[in-house]
C-alpha cells in the first residue's frame, strides 16, 4: 500500500502546522494558568499568616509576662487547625510560647532574620510549610511572631487543577484539531474546484476557463492569471494550426506543379537514362510531400474539430477487408502475406474516419516488416467492444519509445522511416481517428519480436471528449 505523507500536500501541512501551534498554546496557557495559581494561592495563605501573627499578639497580651504566657493561660482560644502552627519567640532564640498543633509537631528552629516575606520549607514526613516571621512587641516585650501553615492544601489544589487540564487538554485539542481540518477543508474547497476544471483542459479543450468564484481572494486571482494563461495559449495554438492549415494548403497547388512538370519531363527525355532516374527521383520525393500535407492539412482540420464523424452501423469485418484488399499490392511488392481473420461484427463508426486507422496500422505493418513474412490482421469482439489487431514480425520497438509513438513526428529510427517513405504522422493520425471513436490504441512489442498494434472501440455510440497529449 502507498502511504504518503500528510505533509505533502497543503492540506495536510495546514492541519498539521495549525495543531502543533494549538498544542503548544494550550500547552503554554496551562503551564502560565499553573504558576499563576500557585502564586495566588501562596499570596492568599501569606496573607492568613500576616493576618494570624497580628491575631496572635492581640490574643496573648493580655496573659503575657517577660518569661512567656502564665501557664494557667498557655492554650488562650486560638482559631487553631492542623495547618496553621504559631509560636513566639524571644529575640535570643527561646521559645516563649507554642501552640498546641506546633508543640504536637517537631518545628524546626527559626528560619532567619524575620522578615515581610513568608518561605516554604520542607519539616519531617516530607510536609511542606509555608512560615512567616515577624518582629514584634507583646505587652511592650520584643518577640519574634512565628506561624507556620501546612502547603498540603495548595498542593491539593494544584493537583486537582493539574488533573482538570490533564483531561480537559487532549479534549480541547481533539476539538480544535477536528475544528481546524475542517476549516483547512472548506478554505481549500475552491482549490479543489480549481484543480477539478484544471483536468479537464486539454490542447483540444482551451477554450475552457476555470470558474471565478470570488474575483478579490487568493483562490480568484488565481483562477483569474490561468485563465489569462489559457485565453494566449488558445490564441497561439489557434494562430499555429491556421499556419499548418494554410501552409498545407498553399504549397499543394505549386507541388502539383511540380509532378506534373516532372511528368511531362520524364516523358521527354526518352534515352536519357541519368536524367530519367533523377526526374524520377524528383517525383517521388514530390509525392512523399505531397502525401505529408494532405496529412497535415488533415490534422490541422481535426485540431479544429472542422472533421464531422459520423458513426453509424458499420461491418467492421467487411470494412476491414477492404483495407486488406487495398493494401495487397504494397504487401505483393515485398512478397508479403496479409492474413485476415475477422468475427467483430456490426460497431457504430465513421467508415472513412476508421478506415484511416486501420490502414495505417496496416501500411506500417508492411513497411516495417521483412520481405516474405506475414502480415496478420485480426477482429473480434464482445457486446461492449470491438478489439482490431494489426501484427507484424518486423524489428519491434523498444518499450521506451510506446509512451512517444503516437506523438506527432516522432520516428523511432528517423532516417529509416523516411527511407521508406514515412510521414511521421501515421500513428498521430491513428490516435486521433480512434480516439474520435471514443477508443483507445496501444502497442504490444519488444525490439526483435515484431510488434502488435491494437485498437479497441466501444461497439455503441459513446459521448466522450477525445484527450491528446502530443499537441
Ligand atoms: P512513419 O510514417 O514514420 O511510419 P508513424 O507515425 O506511422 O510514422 O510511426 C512512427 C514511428 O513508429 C515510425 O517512424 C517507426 O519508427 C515506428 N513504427 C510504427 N509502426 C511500426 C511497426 N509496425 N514496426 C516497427 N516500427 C514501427
Amino acid at each position: 500500500m502507498n502511504f504518503s505523507s500528510p505533509l505533502s500536500t497543503l492540506r495536510g501541512t495546514l492541519v498539521v502546522w495549525l495543531t502543533i501551534v494549538l498544542v503548544t498554546a494550550l500547552a503554554l496557557y496551562s503551564g502560565v494558568a499553573y504558576v499563576s495559581l500557585r502564586q495566588v494561592l501562596r499570596h492568599e495563605l501569606d496573607e492568613r499568616l500576616h493576618n494570624d501573627i497580628e491575631t496572635l499578639e492581640g490574643l496573648l497580651r493580655p496573659f503575657w509576662t517577660p518569661a512567656g504566657v502564665r501557664a494557667s493561660h498557655s492554650q488562650p482560644v486560638l482559631d487553631e487547625d492542623d495547618y496553621r502552627w504559631m509560636q513566639v519567640w524571644s529575640p535570643d532564640g527561646r521559645l516563649l510560647f507554642s501552640s498546641s498543633v506546633a508543640a504536637a509537631n517537631p518545628v524546626p528552629a527559626l528560619v532567619g532574620a524575620p522578615s515581610d516575606k513568608a518561605v516554604s520549607i520542607d519539616v519531617e514526613n516530607n510536609v511542606r510549610v509555608r512560615v512567616k516571621e515577624e518582629s514584634g512587641r507583646i505587652a511592650g516585650h520584643p518577640v519574634i511572631v512565628r506561624v507556620l501553615a501546612s502547603e498540603d492544601r495548595i498542593a491539593q489544589e494544584l493537583w486537582e487543577f493539574f488533573w482538570l487540564i490533564g483531561l480537559a487538554a487532549p479534549l480541547v485539542a481533539g476539538v480544535a484539531v477536528l475544528g481546524g481540518y475542517h476549516l483547512v477543508r472548506r478554505t481549500l474547497r475552491p482549490v479543489d474546484r480549481l484543480v477539478a476544471a484544471a483536468n479537464q483542459i486539454s490542447a483540444e479543450r482551451l477554450n475552457v476557463r476555470l470558474p471565478v468564484a470570488n474575483p478579490d481572494d487568493e483562490v480568484g486571482q488565481i483562477a483569474q492569471a490561468l485563465n489569462a494563461t489559457l485565453a494566449k495559449l488558445e490564441d497561439s495554438f489557434e494562430r499555429m494550426r491556421r499556419f499548418t492549415a494554410n501552409a498545407s494548403h498553399e504549397l499543394r497547388t505549386p507541388l502539383t506543379a511540380l509532378r506534373s512538370t516532372g511528368q511531362a519531363a520524364l516523358t521527354a527525355s526518352r534515352g536519357d537514362e541519368p536524367s530519367r532516374e533523377a526526374i524520377a527521383d524528383m517525383i517521388e520525393d514530390a509525392e512523399q510531400l505531397s502525401r505529408l500535407l494532405d496529412v497535415m492539412l488533415l490534422l490541422a482540420q481535426a485540431d479544429a474539430g472542422a472533421i464531422p464523424v459520423d458513426r453509424r452501423s458499420v461491418d467492421i469485418d467487411a470494412l476491414i477487408a477492404d483495407v486488406v484488399r487495398e493494401c495487397e499490392v504494397l504487401a505483393q511488392e515485398k512478397s508479403q502475406h496479409l492474413r485476415l481473420d475477422c468475427s467483430a461484427g456490426i460497431a457504430a463508426a465513421d467508415p472513412t474516419v476508421l478506415r484511416i486507422a486501420v490502414a495505417n496500422l496496416l501500411h506500417n505493418a508492411i513497411r516495417y516488416g521483412p520481405p516474405s513474412s506475414p502480415v496478420d490482421v485480426r477482429a473480434f469482439g464482445d457486446v461492449a467492444c470491438v478489439t482490431i489487431e494489426v501484427r507484424d514480425s518486423g524489428p519491434g520497438i523498444a518499450p521506451e519509445h510506446h509512451a512517444h509513438l503516437f506523438e506527432r513526428f516522432y520516428r523511432v529510427d528517423p532516417g529509416r522511416s523516411r527511407a521508406l517513405g514515412g510521414t511521421g504522422l501515421g500513428l498521430a493520425m491513428t490516435r486521433w481517428s480512434v480516439e474520435a471513436h471514443g477508443g483507445v490504441v496501444d502497442v504490444v512489442s519488444s525490439e526483435g519480436s515484431g510488434s502488435t498494434f491494437r485498437i479497441v472501440l466501444p461497439r455503441s455510440p459513446v459521448v466522450r471528449n477525445p484527450e491528446r497529449s502530443d499537441s
